[in-house]
């Protein structure tokens, strides 16, 4: 029999969320707010290059500035915790990108933590993931915002649904589950130390899997029609060269499951776009807070930049 998955087209669901954003952008900038985002890379960072490309081709095609910044890497961290805050106080400046990996010795979690709140495009400052907890998200982390966004584009109702999250990291496993608790779905929580797999993931109607580990969910560990959202990002030798696979094998999930993502093309153009609404929503607040600080809704940059 022919299977009846369904592929969620990261792509499209993105492309859809880039007009929305370009009109708020366009909006914002008439109102004296242009958006500009600054892109910290430290060291050797030639695994994230792609990805930075990819961030500043999206940002600028929706009329967001992208300024890519490289510091070599014997750039200290007390270096950085400074330009960080220059760029905290630079009114030009809506929100501020850590790339990851950082070298050794430059915690990224500590450049996150010096950010203001209100620049905090990643939504991972302590303060933007404390709010996922209280329920009032304003940025949340792109990853664990667009995996939860891939699962509600296929309309599943999520009160009482039951979710298996595979991976706990702090910036997407843990994420996903309290957003996913806060709209009523019943989460299970899995990592390296889960006993048994497969018996929590067969029991969910949905799955989210975050570990970096190529193959590690396969068909016979999901529900039948299950949603499944693959996050993992792995590179694997093929015989025409490295190619880029999810932590699910494809072919034999896609027999079983209901709707899946695709690797590329899945969880990572929503993950970009998420970032550049979160640049949206840190202007907004910006320009919120200098409404009500000054009583002005125009930037110190734009009084300035005025003929
Ligand atoms: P991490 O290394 O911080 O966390 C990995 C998690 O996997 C941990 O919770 C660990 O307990 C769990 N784990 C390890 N082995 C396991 C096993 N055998 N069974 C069950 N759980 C296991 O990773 P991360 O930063 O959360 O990233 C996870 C994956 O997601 C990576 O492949 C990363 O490249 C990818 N990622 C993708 C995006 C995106 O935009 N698509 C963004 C961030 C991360």
């Amino acid at each position: 029999m022919e299977n009846a998955y369904k592929l969620l087209d990261g792509r499209s669901i993105a492309r859809d969320m880039h007009q929305q954003l370009s009109q708020d952008v366009n909006a914002l900038g008439t109102d004296g707010w242009p958006l500009k985002l600054v892109s910290i890379s430290i060291g050797e960072t030639d695994a994230a290059r792609l990805y930075v490309r990819n961030q500043k081709r999206t940002a600028n095609k929706i009329g967001i500035g992208f300024e890519e910044r490289d510091y070599p890497s014997d750039t200290s961290e007390s270096e950085l915790l400074g330009i960080i805050q220059g760029l905290n106080t630079d009114p030009r400046v809506t929100g501020i990108i850590i790339q990851r990996p950082t070298p050794e010795g430059v915690s990224v979690r500590r450049l996150q933590r010096s950010i203001h709140p209100f620049k905090d495009v990643e939504g991972m400052h302590p303060s933007n993931i404390g709010s996922i907890v209280y329920e009032a998200p304003k940025m949340g982390p792109c990853t664990a915002v667009a995996a939860v966004h891939l699962l509600k584009s296929t309309n599943t109702p999520l009160q009482g649904l039951e979710v298996t999250v595979i991976g706990h990291s702090a910036i997407v496993g843990k994420p996903i589950a309290f957003l996913l608790m806060a709209e009523g779905a019943t989460v299970t929580v899995c990592h390296h130390e889960t006993r048994n797999l497969a018996m929590h993931s067969r029991a969910a109607d949905a799955v989210f899997v975050a570990v970096g580990k190529a193959g590690l969910v396969t068909g016979d560990m999901l529900k039948p029609g299950a949603v499944l959202i693959d996050i993992g990002i792995n590179q694997i030798d093929t015989p025409h060269g490295p190619a880029f696979v999810g932590d699910a094998d494809f072919d034999s999930c896609a027999e079983t499951a209901g709707w899946i993502t695709p690797v590329p093309g899945g969880v990572g153009p929503v993950t970009v776009a998420t970032l550049l609404r979160n640049a949206v929503t840190a202007a907004q607040l910006q320009r919120d807070h200098y409404a009500s600080e000054f009583g002005t809704s125009h930037s110190v940059y734009s009084l300035l930049n005025r003929p």
